[in-house]
């Protein structure tokens, strides 16, 4: 029997299997659940939107049972009841000889301990007063058999894998933090033997460099926070890239970072502007919900 796909993305029902703290400031969930099958990963920065509950719940309370209509009501939820949403990048997928199936998220975890809500000891290379995120302290806490949702792709080929280099491309350029080191790990895991690739990849301690293989031709520079590295934007203004005829840039991780590294490559160093692929995965100050709302009403005022 077939089963016909009528949107590229579906939620999915998750269970936590096990969790690993890859690094000080990394921590990887593994999910399990009986639907995961259908899970169409499309590889590189293929990111989800992942549902949370709030302290307390059994499981995130999205109102699933209204089909399309699932957003609008779960807006029209009370704060503390509707599940918390936050986007992230699947890491992993695999299919196991048992016949389950599980994906792989890693969570940068962030806010101080001292502050209401956090939860880790990274403390000492994050320098501003914010509470952890509650994404950041569920993943913190995660343990097998809490529950989850995402809203994932159901077609592989779908609008949430960003990173689309032309085929003509003879040098992809590479710029993340920590919160897009599981997307550059995918990305690099994705291309062919030979290409040429620059990345740097800022994290916020020395153990949370990790080993990314490729086949790719990768120079990786890290850079870390606590060694007080200079930032991404600056390094990037002194680095020297290899002359070629199609380059191709990802950057992803804080707006202004990301902004400010897009402005040079395009503005500085002449990068066609439609071969630039840049995503703000977070801003300083704001959480998710605050960047969402924040969009829709830029919507609205542009209509
Ligand atoms: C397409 C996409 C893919 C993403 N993939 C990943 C991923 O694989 N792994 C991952 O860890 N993150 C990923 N992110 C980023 C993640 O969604 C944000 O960091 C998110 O804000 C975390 O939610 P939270 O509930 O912990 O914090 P929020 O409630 O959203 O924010 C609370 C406060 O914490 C600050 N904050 C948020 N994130 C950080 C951070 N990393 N460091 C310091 N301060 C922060 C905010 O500015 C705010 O002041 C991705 C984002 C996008 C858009």
């Amino acid at each position: 029997m077939t089963t016909a796909v009528t949107s590229p993305f579906r939620f999915f029902p998750l269970h936590v299997v096990r969790t690993m703290r890859l690094s000080p400031s990394l921590v990887r969930v593994t999910f399990g659940g009986a639907e995961l099958d259908a899970f169409a990963c499309g590889g590189r920065d293929q990111s989800v939107s992942l549902f949370l509950p709030h302290p307390g719940q059994p499981e995130p309370v999205v109102p699933v049972e209204e089909g399309d209509g699932w957003w609008r009501a779960w807006r029209q939820l009370p704060d503390g009841v509707r599940a918390v949403m936050r986007s992230y990048t699947v890491r992993g997928q695999r299919h196991n000889p048992d016949g389950s199936s599980e994906i792989d998220i890693d969570f940068a975890l962030h806010g101080r301990p001292d502050a209401p809500g956090a939860t880790h000891t990274t403390a000492t290379v994050l320098r501003e007063a914010v509470p952890a995120g509650p994404a950041s302290r569920w993943a913190a806490r995660a343990s097998p058999g809490d529950r989850a949702l995402v809203l994932g792709p159901a077609v592989a080929d779908n609008s949430a894998v960003r990173f689309r280099p032309p085929a003509d491309t003879d040098l992809v350029v590479l710029c993340a933090d920590e919160t897009a080191l599981p997307a550059v790990a995918g990305i690099l895991e994705s291309l062919p033997p030979g290409l040429r690739v620059r990345a740097w990849c800022e994290v916020p301690c020395d153990a949370d460099r990790q080993d990314l293989s490729t086949r790719a031709d990768a120079h990786i520079t890290w850079l870390v926070r606590e060694t007080g590295a200079p930032r991404l934007d600056t390094t990037l203004r002194d680095a020297q890239l290899p002359a070629t005829a199609a380059p191709y840039a990802w950057v992803a991780g804080e707006s202004s970072q990301v902004k400010s590294v897009r402005r040079h490559l395009v503005g500085e160093r002449g990068f066609d502007r439609g071969r630039v692929t840049f995503v703000g995965y977070w801003r300083r100050g704001l959480s998710e919900e605050q960047l969402r709302a924040e969009a829709e009403a830029a919507r609205a005022a542009a209509a």
